[in-house]
């Protein structure tokens, strides 16, 4: 059996893992899917995590999570990649299982964090890997020399159209307000670029093309039609939560979770399930920062290590 499992890699479990077991823990397990890294490891850039910067160029999101699996595989942590389909408990012991089969923990730390919403536009399932990306730095590069188009109005489309706009002729950045969400410093650097234009109080109808791939994009603008013919479209509307693993088979949850889904904890990331604590974006009111998801990474690492100490003789 298990100490700990921890359920995803990103900055959360990685910094779980990496003070669970230099704490002394054993038999601390982090499963993730893929490789371990988070979703920081799409951006093409990073420039607020403390004490690490690179002006020119900024560091970028892979770079930054390198180091960060070698230092926490260092003192122990165990990486098994496989999805975790459902989590359980059954008096004091939790039950995974998981896409190659089931294990038991004592404690489970989740910190399955978040993934990319969809708009909702005609075609956008259609065309999705077929010239609709959720991701710049995997997919900017298929479009250089080429006009694109990016959707949203917050940091992660403003960042990403920054980036798009060193590879491609031309970034069109369709946003359906005229203010945006992104900080006040991203958009000043996104309303230099010379090849970024905006398209604002726009929404889009519809992405259209053939069996090969994107063609173009309907946009409506204040009452006016617009036809973009662009092969690449960008869709960074915001994020949903990775909750599926605290479903139960009736739809409820294992534990207390808000209206958004995103999990109920404390102060010290306990959730309404003892022995059950998340960390990082999937929790509520989560700052949704690579530093924050560190912070809350320590902070359940730590109480897991308590608890299971408290709770269990040996
Ligand atoms: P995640 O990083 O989402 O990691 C969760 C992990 O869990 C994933 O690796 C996933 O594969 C795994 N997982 C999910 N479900 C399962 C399952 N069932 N079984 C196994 N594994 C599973 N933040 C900043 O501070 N600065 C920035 O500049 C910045 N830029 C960003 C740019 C982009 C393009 C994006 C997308 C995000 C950016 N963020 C930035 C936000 C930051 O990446 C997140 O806040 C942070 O990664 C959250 O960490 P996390 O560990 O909670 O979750
Ligand atoms: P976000 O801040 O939620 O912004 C989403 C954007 O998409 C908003 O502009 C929103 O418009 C628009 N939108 C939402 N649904 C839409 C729809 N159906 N159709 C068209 N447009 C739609 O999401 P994000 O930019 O991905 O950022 C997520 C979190 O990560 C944030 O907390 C952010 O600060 C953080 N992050 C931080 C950094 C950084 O620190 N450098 C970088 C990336 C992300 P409205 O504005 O009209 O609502």
């Amino acid at each position: 059996m298990l100490n700990l499992a921890i359920i995803g890699g990103g900055p959360a479990g990685l910094t779980a893992g990496l003070y669970s077991t230099r704490g002394g823990l054993k038999d601390v397990v982090m499963f993730e899917v893929g490789m371990p890294g988070g979703q920081i490891t799409q951006s093409s850039e990073i420039e607020n995590y403390p004490g690490v910067f690179r002006e020119d160029p900024p560091i970028t999101g892979m770079e930054l999570m390198e180091p960060w699996v070698k230092q926490a595989m260092h003192f122990g942590l165990k990486h098994q990649m496989s999805e975790v389909i459902s989590i359980s408990k059954e008096g004091d012991i939790f039950k995974i299982k998981t896409d190659s089969g089931e294990v038991e923990a004592r404690a489970v730390i989740v910190a399955t964090g978040s993934k990319p919403k969809k708009a909702g536009f005609k075609g956008e399932d259609e065309f999705f890997g077929k010239g609709i990306s959720t991701c710049a730095t995997c997919d900017g590069f298929f479009y250089k020399d080429k006009e694109v188009a990016v959707l949203g109005g917050g940091d992660t489309a403003l960042e990403e159209a920054i980036y798009l706009s060193n590879i491609c002729k031309k970034v069109y950045v369709i946003h359906r307000r005229d203010k945006f969400r992104a900080a006040p410093p991203t958009i000043e650097r996104a309303k230099k670029r010379e090849n970024i234009e905006f398209i604002l109080n726009a929404t889009i109808k519809e992405a259209y093309g053939n069996e090969m791939g994107l063609e173009g994009i309907i946009i409506e603008q204040e009452g006016k039609i617009i036809d973009l013919k662009v092969p690449g479209l960008f869709v960074f509307v915001g994020t949903e939560v990775n909750n599926k693993v605290l479903k139960k088979e009736d739809g409820s949850f294992i534990c207390d979770v808000n209206e958004n889904g995103e999990v109920i904890v404390d102060l010290k990331m306990h959730t309404s399930l003892k022995g059950l604590f998340a960390a990082g974006d999937v929790r509520v009111d989560a700052p949704k920062q690579v530093v924050c998801a560190a912070g809350d990474g320590a902070t359940a690492g730590m109480e897991a290590l308590h608890y299971i100490q408290e709770h269990f003789d040996d």
